[in-house]
Formats: C-alpha cells, structure tokens, sequence
C-alpha cells in the first residue's frame, strides 16, 4: 500500500493488554499506529515485528501530552485518522477507606485525558471524517461496590461517547465505546493485587460471565478494530460491550 494512503492511529495505553492487540490489530490491517504509554520498554515489545508500530512515551495526563501525540501523528505520517482512548487505571476502595489520590489518579487518566486528548486531535480528526474509540467498561452500566470511583468514572466517558457522537456528527467524526468484561490483560498486577488475590478475582468473573470464560485482549481488538472500518460507517454513539454477556446476566 502507498504510505500516504495508510490510515493512521493513535492508541493509549498501548504497551500492554487490549491496548498491544488493538495497535497490532491496526498494523496488520495496514494502519501506522502511534503506541503511547509511560513505560518504554512494554511500547518496544507491542512493536517488535511490527514495523508500521512507533512507540511514544508519554503519560496521557501530563499537560503537554494532547498537542504533543497529536503533532506527533501529524509531523510523522500527515494526518490522524483514529484515535483510540485505552490508556486506564483502576485502584479504587470501598468508600469508608476512600483516599482522595487514587479517585484523582483514576479521574484523570480515564476521564480527564481523554476530554483533553479528543479536544487536541478535533482538527486532524475533521480532516479526515475520523473515528474515536473510547474503551470503557462494562461494569460502568452495573453497581461495582468497592470501585465505585473507576465504574462512575467509565460511565461518565460512556456519556461522553453519546454527546461527543451528536456535537461531531456534523464535521464526519464517528464516536464509538467498547465496554469489556473480564479480559486476561496484567491489568490486575498494575492495581498491585497479589496472584492469589487476582485468581479470586478471576474466580469471580468467570462465574458472573455466561459464555465461561475470560476474554482475551483481541477479543477487544477485534470490536474496536471492526467499529473503526469505514464499513461501520454508519455507527456513532454507541457502547459495545465485549464481556461474554455479563452485563446482560
Ligand atoms: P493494562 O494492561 O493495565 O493496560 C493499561 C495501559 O495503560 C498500560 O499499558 C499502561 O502502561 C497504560 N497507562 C496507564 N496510565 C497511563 C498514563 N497516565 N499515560 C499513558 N499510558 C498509561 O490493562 P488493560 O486491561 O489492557 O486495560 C486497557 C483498558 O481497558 C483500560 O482503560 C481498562 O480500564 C479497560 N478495561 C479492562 C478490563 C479488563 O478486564 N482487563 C475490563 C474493563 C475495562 P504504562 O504503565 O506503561 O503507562
């Protein structure tokens, strides 16, 4: 394919679970993905035999992180065709333990970054009737005690997803959520559970997931990567969960 004719893509949290497949689902479409993270090393393995990945170290809530991924995009390939808002952390308590940090913390990395990182992308995103993809979690649509903060922090993104569809609708732009289940991701480990605590968890999930298993990072992919074709085009303002049917349970 010719370079200029290649879509390109800027996904968050890219150097570790849904994020890794879903820019190596990009590339073996013949998308170039911008793979953003904190940590270098997981970004050099997402990319590893995947010649149209780039890593880009950046943390999502810094300041300078919006105009930077964005310009990033646009000074290598020309244009910026998705954008995918992956990048999340849980680490939420019951609220008699509430501790202000970690609410923060996950407000401004599930919420927060993206409204900035969608703010910054809008022109580059206009210019090429663009799609949005915000990974949420299916969990935000249902009671979660003991993460209330990162459940009403992904339900809010949900309702991002439905007004930002109406208000961008007229410049071309499409906006999508996927909402996963349980997804073998390390997401467990970055929240600092123990292996027996995250096999409790798991134990938990499987029962609550009708189809019995626990899904896999390409699971996700795949929806983001289908709802990001120009076949969809047709779909915005939707929350796709991707959860073996949990929420519906
Ligand atoms: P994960 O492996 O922990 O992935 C999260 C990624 O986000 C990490 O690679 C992390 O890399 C990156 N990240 C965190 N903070 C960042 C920041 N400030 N700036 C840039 N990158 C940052 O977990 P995952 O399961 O794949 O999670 C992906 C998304 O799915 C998250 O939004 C999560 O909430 C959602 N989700 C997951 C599940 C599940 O069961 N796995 C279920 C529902 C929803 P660095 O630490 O290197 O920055």
């Amino acid at each position: 394919m010719n370079d200029v004719h290649r879509r390109v893509a800027v996904v968050t949290g890219a150097g570790t679970g849904i994020g890794r497949a879903t820019a190596r689902a990009f590339s073996a479409d013949g998308a170039h993905v911008l793979a953003v993270g904190r940590r270098t090393g997981p970004l050099a393995e997402t990319a590893a035999g995947h010649p149209l990945i780039t890593p880009l170290a950046a943390d999502v809530t810094a300041a300078d992180a919006p105009d930077r991924l964005v310009n990033a995009a646009l000074d290598r390939y020309g244009r910026l065709d998705v954008l995918v808002n992956n990048a999340g952390v849980a680490g939420d308590s019951p609220l008699a333990e509430f501790d202000e940090t970690a609410a923060r913390r996950q407000l401004d990395t599930n919420l927060l970054a993206p409204v900035r990182l969608v703010h910054a992308a809008l022109p580059a995103l206009t210019e090429t009737r663009g799609v949005i993809v915000n990974v949420t979690t299916s969990i935000g649509q249902r009671a979660w005690p003991g993460s209330a903060v990162y459940a009403a922090g992904k339900a809010a993104l949900d309702s991002l997803t439905r007004s930002w569809a109406v208000e961008l609708a007229p410049h071309g732009i499409r906006v999508v959520a996927v909402a996963p289940g349980a997804i073998d991701t390390p997401i467990g480990e970055h929240l600092g559970l123990s292996p027996e605590q995250q096999a409790a968890v798991r134990r938990w999930q499987l029962a609550h997931t009708p189809l019995g298993r626990i899904g896999h990072p390409e699971d996700v992919a795949w929806a983001i990567r289908h709802l990001c074709d120009p076949t969809a085009g047709f779909i915005t303002g939707v929350v796709l969960p991707v959860d073996g049917g949990a929420v519906v349970a």
